[in-house]
């Protein structure tokens, strides 16, 4: 191993290697379908599996449940994405999005996240109809003020929509890598969201301006996710959401 790598961590287990979960949001039919192949293979070159979190009404036919029903089989782990984050009675409940997506991969779910395309995260709400669900674990924003039933994760690092929609591929990485080892550092694990859409389209610039970056293929996060992983296999653990949820279970 890498020494030199380790001299800024101060983690009492020095000997215990870090861990990092890897999460996608699939959040719309473009990303599910155009998207995730991407990170899927890029995945598979490194031995790594991760967690999708996948909205519900992205699964649109009989194929697409075939391909999610693939990734499940294939040990990635599939969670929920939760579009109800308020239990909005207008909208379909949060447990029947839960049984819907456990119907689609034909096992359980262990995790959900909230969506912040349609009501978003909204706080204490939010956390309470999360656990309400009675799942292993949840991720949102920091940690509940109450007394969770629900194991809360550590609260993820946006790699594309932070880091590389700020500052671009060189530097975004760089601050993201930064920000990564600092948090390894302090607590001996991480985790990290990459959305599959920006395999396929430019996560920088707005609007229209995304359409010459795509074609310039600047913003996408193809290499820069590549380099990642290929930068870190040697050195840290990817995990799933799942066994980073064991893997804390354990220490508590
Ligand atoms: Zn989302």
């Amino acid at each position: 191993m890498d020494t030199k790598f380790l001299t800024p961590f101060t983690h009492r287990n020095r000997d215990v290697r870090q861990v990092v979960g890897l999460r996608h949001d699939v959040d719309d039919v473009y990303g599910f379908r155009r998207g995730l192949p991407h990170i899927v293979s890029l995945e598979e070159i490194y031995g790594v599996r991760s967690t999708f979190f996948v909205r519900v009404d992205v699964i649109c036919s009989g194929k697409d449940q075939s391909v999610l029903k693939r990734l499940v089989d294939g040990g990635w782990e599939v969670g929920l994405h939760l579009i109800n984050t308020v239990g909005d009675s207008r909208l379909p409940s949060p447990a029947s999005e839960l049984e819907l997506l456990q119907s689609f991969i034909g096992q359980q779910v262990y995790g959900v996240t909230p969506c912040g395309k349609t009501i978003g995260f909204k706080g204490e709400v939010t956390w309470r109809v999360m656990d309400s669900l009675g799942l292993n674990y949840m991720e949102g924003y920091g940690k509940p003020e109450f007394e969770a039933k629900t194991f809360v994760m550590p609260t993820h690092l946006s790699f594309d929509i932070h880091y590389v929609r700020r500052f671009g591929e060189v530097e975004g990485y760089q601050k993201f890598k930064e920000d990564l080892m600092q948090q390894l550092g302090r607590n001996g694990v991480a985790t990290v969201l990459v959305h599959p859409e920006w395999f396929v389209r430019s996560v920088q610039g707005k609007g229209l301006l995304k359409i010459p970056l795509t074609l310039l293929r600047k913003g996408l996060m193809n290499k820069v996710y590549d380099k990642f992983l290929c930068e870190f296999k040697d050195k840290v653990d990817f995990k799933r959401y799942i066994e980073i949820y064991h893997h804390l279970k354990a220490k508590e």
